[in-house]
């Protein structure tokens, strides 16, 4: 992988790769194991174009990565963000292919982007684009081949629009080649807080060995979808949540936020920050949230958000990494030194991609669970997986980080040698 980093200096896929080169050392790994997993499998790039309202045409970029399909049909989110490069998609989709092997979930990674701010459009031209990209990738997704799903700025309501465009392109409804849909078409109970619920269970689990029994003071970067649900859980268990940021700004209260008024403000389209000078609450600018005095940081927005500039900074006793690749290589080091544990997200956010799982399963078997039962299996597999990964961890003395890494790639490289050696 050497070479490959002296040719493209500093290229996201390349830092995320060092992850996997930090794992085979730890494991007798041959050769074409790696050669097979540190290139994307297939990357398609389209043009969409859609008729805007004004009667304009407009044409966005969009593209589809199937990482690697070796131990199941490929599976990722689709994100909408103006910022969006081909590369990043192949980077999230490398995540997800080792997020589905830690969780032993029988899919590969994939993941597909449109690079648009979806707020700048309206409701209709956002249907269009929706509809666009499934007619422009109809042939690369299915239920047995690639099943995308919401990602950032993504939602049940344009999960429903593909689903609809997918059934009607091919003539009949086929629910499992898209999960996060409605309930209404075949959408799983708990699919919704599933992310943050995943990483909920993963603390919960491991507080004694992480250090943080009691009652916790918890900062959460980020307050969309996994930000928001994960104040909740760990509120509702009596822990405070002390600073909470978003992309217009950040609060802190040492004492613990006003939950419930800010979950209004945000249903209302305010930011956070709107909430300053009420029951205590200061505003901080948005790149204090990671320094504040707390016990769990929760990283839940955007990439590289921790890096070697801010992570000297942190605080807390242990990070949950609600987002994908929160912190860059060189911030974990720092933490590492500082005795900083890092939840790492390909175990700590893959409770979304267990429920679309559960989603899938539930479409194919056309028969429907509790949200009792869907929260009882993600628990289970949560515990399982996050316990083997710590086990892993002390036994090799390495971070989680590597721990998760060694744990999926062992499970990757058994697939990848009983496929046989063609080609
Ligand atoms: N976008 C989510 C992730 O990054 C969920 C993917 C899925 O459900 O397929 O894990």
């Amino acid at each position: 992988m050497e070479e490959r980093r002296l040719m493209k200096e500093s290229s996201i896929l390349d830092v995320a790769l060092t992850r996997l080169d930090d794992a085979a050392r730890h494991l007798q790994i041959h050769g074409d194991v790696l050669e097979r997993l540190k290139y994307p499998r297939e990357t398609t790039k389209v043009r969409l174009m859609i008729r805007m309202d004004d009667g304009s045409r407009k044409s966005f970029l969009a593209w589809r990565c199937r990482y690697d399909d070796t131990r199941g049909p490929t599976k990722g989110g689709i994100r909408f963000h103006p910022a969006s490069t081909a590369e990043e998609v192949e980077t999230l989709a490398f995540w997800m292919t080792f997020k589905c092997a830690v969780m032993n979930l029988p899919y590969g990674g994939g993941k597909g982007a449109v690079q648009v701010d979806p707020r700048t459009l309206s409701k209709a031209e956002l249907e269009r684009l929706s509809r666009a990209y499934v007619q422009a990738f109809a042939r690369i997704i299915g239920p047995d081949r690639d099943i995308p799903a919401p990602d950032v700025y993504t939602n049940a309501m344009i999960m429903g629009w593909m689903a609809d465009e997918y059934a009607s392109i091919v003539g009949q409804c086929v629910p499992a080649v898209i999960t996060g849909k409605p309930i209404a078409l075949g959408g799983s109970l708990g699919r919704e807080d599933a992310t943050a619920r995943g990483g909920y269970y993963l603390v919960r689990h491991l507080a004694r060995e992480l250090g943080l029994q009691g009652r916790m003071r918890v900062a959460v970067q980020g307050f969309g979808n996994a930000g928001q649900f994960i104040a909740s859980l760990l509120a509702e268990d009596g822990h405070d949540i002390v600073a909470v940021s978003d992309s217009r700004g950040a609060l802190h209260c040492p004492y613990g936020l006003d939950l419930r008024a800010l979950l209004r403000a945000k249903a209302a389209g305010l930011p956070v920050s709107a909430l300053a000078g009420q029951g205590g609450a200061v505003a901080v600018a948005p790149e204090e949230l990671v320094a504040v005095d707390c016990d769990l940081l929760v990283p839940a927005a955007l990439e590289n958000m921790i890096d070697e500039e801010n992570a000297r900074r942190i605080r807390a006793r242990a990070v949950l990494e609600l987002a994908n690749g929160p912190v860059t290589p060189e911030a974990d080091r720092i933490l590492e030194q500082a005795g900083v544990q890092v939840l790492p997200d390909i175990l700590a956010n893959a409770g979304g991609v267990t429920v679309s799982y559960f989603e899938w399963v539930q479409n194919r078997q056309g028969f429907y669970w509790t949200v009792e039962e869907v929260h009882e299996r993600l628990r289970a597999i949560v515990e399982r997986e996050g316990l083997q990964v710590w086990a892993i961890a002390q036994e090799r003395r390495v971070p989680l980080r590597t721990a998760a890494y060694i744990h999926a790639l062992s499970r990757l490289a058994s697939a990848i040698e009983a496929h046989g050696t063609q080609p």
